[in-house]
């Protein structure tokens, strides 16, 4: 019989693309998502989908022992705005650390002892060097950053507790994945980022190259590095769903619990991935240098040797045209999706 694996924020983008994944690799999945940014044609069919929040422990409770034995839970589920985790710190404090306890507490209470965490290049705040690597000083300089290390740290204490009390059947082992910058979707154009009113540098540029948008904002033209622009690794979505998988993996053939660093090594500026979207798109959209927005480290780019070693992980996708040519295709299909519903 295959193993049952718990999703929440399965609706989602990145919780989508990995639960189609871990079906197609023969896992039975259960996907939890309030559909708050999530879409319920986005779910893999072979999933059962219940609408809920994440941090609804008494009914998530209620699905685990229903569907028990859970062999592991992912946890996708979250906001992921950084802007607005600043000027709505009471909002991500409470959806994000604050459901994420919840959850851990009905995994507790119920037997799961697999737990996958997607966390956040957001932990190492303003890095000191570039490439980070995980033994970095942790320093997030966000609420959304700061939420994401407080799960970190609550899983670390929870795993710590089973490995000095109990052992054996009560061992509870976790994977914090610390994604850098996610982009692009799957090449047959099946799934991608369909959040409404999206903020992150590549989807906003597709909108714009799909002329859902005026033009495209700049936020900072004065930071330290080559062009004055802001750098990010971005990985390609499905190969972040593979880590997922690779990671799942790990943590039931009886891996230790770990935090490893999802990208690829090498970052591209702003204003690279916005002239890798006008040339794929071939629309010269217009672009508009702008004041920094608050709360954005200069350069956030992976040490990703520890994921390669533990893992194995080997990307397929580190091709910053690729990611940017599957979104654009994405927001394409998206668009004539919206026209036809109106
Ligand atoms: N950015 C930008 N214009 C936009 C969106 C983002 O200049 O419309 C910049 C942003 O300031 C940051 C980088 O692009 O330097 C990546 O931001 P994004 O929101 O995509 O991801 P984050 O790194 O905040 O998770």
């Amino acid at each position: 019989m295959s193993a049952t694996v718990l999703v929440t924020g399965g609706a989602g983008y990145i919780g989508s693309h990995t639960t189609r994944q871990l079906v197609q690799a023969g896992f039975d999945l259960i996907v939890v998502d309030n559909l708050y940014s999530g879409h319920s044609w986005a779910v893999d069919p072979a999933a059962r989908l219940f609408e809920l929040d994440a941090g609804d422990a008494a009914t998530i409770g209620k699905i685990l022992r229903a569907h028990a034995p859970i062999a592991a839970v992912i946890h996708f589920a979250g906001y992921i705005v950084v802007p607005e985790s600043v000027s709505d710190p009471i909002k991500y404090y409470r959806n994000n650390p604050i459901a994420s306890t919840n959850l851990i507490q009905a995994c507790r209470e119920n037997g799961v002892q697999h737990f996958l965490f997607s966390s956040s290049a957001a932990v190492y705040g303003q890095p000191e060097h570039v490439p980070i690597t995980e033994q970095a000083t942790t320093a997030p300089i966000n609420p959304y950053g700061r939420g994401k290390l407080i799960t970190e740290w609550t899983l670390a204490d929870v795993a710590h507790t089973t490995q000095i009390n109990k052992g054996g059947d009560d061992r509870f082992e976790y994977m914090a994945l610390r994604y850098f910058n996610v982009a692009g979707a799957s090449p047959d154009a099946a799934l991608g980022q369909a959040t409404p009113e999206a903020t992150h540098l590549v989807k906003v540029a597709c909108e714009a190259a799909c002329g859902k948008r005026n033009a495209v904002q700049i936020f900072g033209v004065d930071y330290p590095t080559p062009d004055g622009t802001c750098v990010r690794d971005y990985i390609h979505v499905e190969d972040l769903a593979a880590a997922h998988v690779l990671g799942l993996k790990y943590l039931l053939d009886g891996g230790t619990s770990t935090v490893l660093n999802c990208g690829y090594g090498h970052g591209f500026s702003v204003r690279e991935v916005i002239d890798t979207v006008q040339r794929v798109s071939d629309v010269p959209f217009p672009v508009v240098e702008t004041g920094r927005r608050s709360g954005d480290p200069a350069q956030l780019v992976a040490d990703n040797a520890r994921i390669k070693q533990q893992l194995g992980w080997s990307p397929q996708y580190d091709d910053l045209e690729l990611i940017c040519r599957t979104a654009f295709m994405w927001e394409q299909k998206l668009a004539a999706r919206i026209s036809r519903t109106g």
